[in-house]
């Protein structure tokens, strides 16, 4: 489970170069509205990529995907089934901006910000994928809906708009974390105790990796 620093070392200029790409980019409207872009937060060696939507507002403020409520509780939910936060994986969004008022992000968006996806994909080289909500299903997958039916599954796409770009590894979906803030119980069958189990699978696959 241990990354590879030798090798973070000789890309993070490349990853400088990325982050510094981001901040700098206006290629759809969201750039208006931004405080920050939010670029990532993690290990960028680790082998577990984890996909989101797009950064709400405590993230805008703090520049880092998921430090805000349904953050805290990803973390939570992660530590629980035995995984670090900040050494087993690397955290990013479909988009890198937020949208005003929390809105779902629109299909050009999501369409104008791949780019910038694929860039984080190629150089993390993850060998697990998880796709949290419906944004990051459909911004990888071009599945729209389903996240209930898909969670916990392990998916080897070859189509949709990332195929190229996911070969080789393995994906899975999970419920969003700001999805369980609806629901309070972690009790057997319940949404958060779902998604902790699918986690659990995610450390047992990546300790197999190992
Ligand atoms: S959301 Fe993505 S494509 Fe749009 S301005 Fe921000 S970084 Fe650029």
């Amino acid at each position: 489970m241990a990354p590879c620093s030798a090798a973070v070392m000789t890309l993070q200029p490349q990853f400088d170069t990325l982050a510094q790409a981001c901040r700098d980019c206006r290629r759809c409207p969201l750039a208006a509205g931004r405080q920050q872009v939010v670029v990532s937060r993690g290990n960028p060696g680790a082998r577990v990529l984890l996909i989101g939507e797009a950064p709400g507002a405590d993230e805008d403020v703090r520049g880092q995907p998921f430090v805000g409520r349904s953050g805290q509780l990803l973390d939570r939910l992660l530590v629980q089934a035995g995984l670090d936060p900040l050494q087993d994986l690397y955290l990013c969004n479909a988009i890198k901006c937020r949208p005003p008022a929390n809105r779902r992000p629109r299909p050009a968006e999501v369409a104008a910000c791949r780019p910038w996806l694929a860039q984080q994909i190629r150089l993390v080289d993850p060998a697990l994928v998880l796709l949290v909500g419906g944004t990051a299903l459909e911004a990888v997958l071009a599945i729209k809906g389903g996240i209930t039916g898909l969670r916990g599954r392990w998916l080897s796409p070859e189509q949709g708009p990332m195929a190229t770009d996911m070969r080789g590894r393995r994906l899975m979906p999970l419920l969003h974390p700001s999805y369980l803030l609806r629901f309070a119980a972690e009790t057997e069958g319940s949404p958060r105790a779902l998604t902790r189990a699918d986690l659990q699978e995610v450390h047992r696959q990546l300790s197999a990796l190992v």
